[in-house]
């Protein structure tokens, strides 16, 4: 595997070096270091720090989310409705204060992009815009490993269109005894049944194998043939450089509470690509938050949709829940995307270049090795382990994610993980193995 490090192309795999005063080192030269001490790491009952290796599911609290909310809790109370205007961060435009650092992240024009709802919400939100299907175009296709509840929304536009949910999903799916996809096999499919498929809606980072998908590549191909392109971005947003505008796509959705730190059931983003920013012919659902700011409030008028994202807002929003993004996104916004996924790279390298050392008859690692092809993410194969395998690593302090039927998802986080935090996480993983 080759990655850049200070611009040089290295292979990692004689690159990196074993043992702990190594690991040490590194976090002594990492110029991030310092960010972990920006969090609450969870401890174990002896008050020591877990390696907490899960920030693909829920991203970790920054201490500096509780002043945020303290301060839109205080303007509350001392104001009441006034707030709106007169809070230190007024409400009523309090999303505006994300649309930046938000365009930042994801690789947006702050048009395109608007906080509000949660995921599958906005997924649904966008199939009304980008799902309009016809008799004979009338299809969608996803990858074979969709997140579930992508799935289930598909399905459940299918239905609402009125047709079969089986007849009208089509699946891009992994080769025999392979776990990526290809992209010559979805050529094959739009060569096929190109005209046929009305949306292509991929998960930008696969959450369960990591492959970070080419949202160009896909996007083109798919308006080679008249497509719709969507992406759900939740594994990808905060964890790689989406550059979502570049990539052409229709629209893209995540949530903020995995690598974008926000907490359990944040809200989440939404991306709709510049050019569709003043069809008002496009289908939408709409509500006074999609209306004309500067009308809003004379509640007579007719309705004055809002250019941009912004415009498929429905509903005022909970301040509580973007006070955590706003606090979340200042971290990413001093850092920069850049910088993290430059380390992030490193990390993931060596975390790579440790678990290989345990040999192809213990694990496999299904995520691509190629670093332009993942983010942090590596999903470890144990072969002819179980859950009590996950069991284990769970009193050894390694908080990771188990999928059934033997695969360990682990996400080293380069805002927060330490090259110590993996050195210890294999280490624990190879004393389990070896029991
Ligand atoms: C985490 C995740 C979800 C969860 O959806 P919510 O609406 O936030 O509950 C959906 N899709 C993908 C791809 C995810 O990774």
């Amino acid at each position: 595997m080759l990655i850049f490090v200070r611009n040089r192309k290295i292979n990692t795999l004689s690159y990196f070096k074993l043992g702990l005063n190594y690991a040490k080192k590194q976090d002594q030269n990492d110029e991030l270091s310092t960010y972990r001490n920006q969090f609450h790491i969870p401890k174990n009952k002896q008050g020591n720090d877990l390696i907490y290796m899960t920030g693909n599911s829920l991203g970790l609290q920054p201490k500096s989310t509780k002043s945020y909310i303290n301060q839109e809790l205080e303007d509350w109370a001392n104001l009441g409705v006034e707030g709106h205007t007169e809070a230190k961060n007024p409400w009523l435009p309090y999303h505006e204060f994300l649309t930046k650092s938000t365009a930042k992240v994801v690789g947006a024009k702050p048009i395109e992009v608007v906080v509000m709802n949660t995921l599958t919400t906005n997924l649904h939100l966008m199939m009304v815009s980008f799902y309009q299907p016809t008799k004979t175009r009338f299809k969608i296709l996803i990858e074979s490993d969709a997140f579930p509840s992508d799935k289930y929304a598909v399905e459940s536009q299918l239905r609402h269109h009125g047709f079969d949910d089986k007849e009208g999903l089509i699946l891009w799916k992994p080769r025999e005894n392979e776990e990526l996809l290809r992209y010559e096999d979805l050529e094959t499919i739009l060569k096929e049944q190109g005209d046929e498929i009305a949306l292509i809606m991929i998960g930008g980072v696969n959450y369960y194998t990591g492959q970070y998908f080419d949202l160009k590549r896909i996007t083109k191909l798919g308006h080679q043939h008249d497509c719709m392109v969507g992406f759900d971005c939740a594994h990808g947003a905060g964890n790689v450089k989406l550059n979502l505008h570049d990539s052409g796509a229709d629209f893209a959705v995540w949530c903020t509470y995995k690598y974008l730190n926000s907490g359990p059931g944040s809200l989440a983003g939404c991306f709709i690509n510049e050019r569709h920013a003043h069809n008002k012919a496009l289908n939408r659902f709409t509500g006074w938050w999609s209306h004309n700011k500067t009308t809003r409030f004379n509640m007579r008028d007719e309705f004055d949709q809002l250019p941009g994202a912004e415009g498929w807002q429905l509903s005022n929003p909970p301040i509580l829940s973007m006070a955590a993004i706003k606090a979340s996104l200042d971290i990413f916004n001093e850092v920069g995307i850049e910088k993290l996924v430059k380390k992030s790279k490193k990390l993931t390298g060596y975390f790579e270049f440790l678990l290989k050392q345990l040999g192809e008859n213990a694990i496999k690692i299904i995520t691509p090795s190629n670093p332009e092809e993942r983010g942090c993410q590596l999903s470890i194969q144990v072969l002819n382990a179980d859950k009590t395998l996950h069991n284990k690593l769970t009193e050894a302090g390694v908080i990771s994610d188990w999928r059934e039927p033997d695969v360990i998802r682990c996400a080293p986080v380069p805002l927060y993980n330490s090259f110590e935090d993996v050195y210890l996480m294999v280490e624990k993983l190879k004393l389990i193995l070896n029991e």
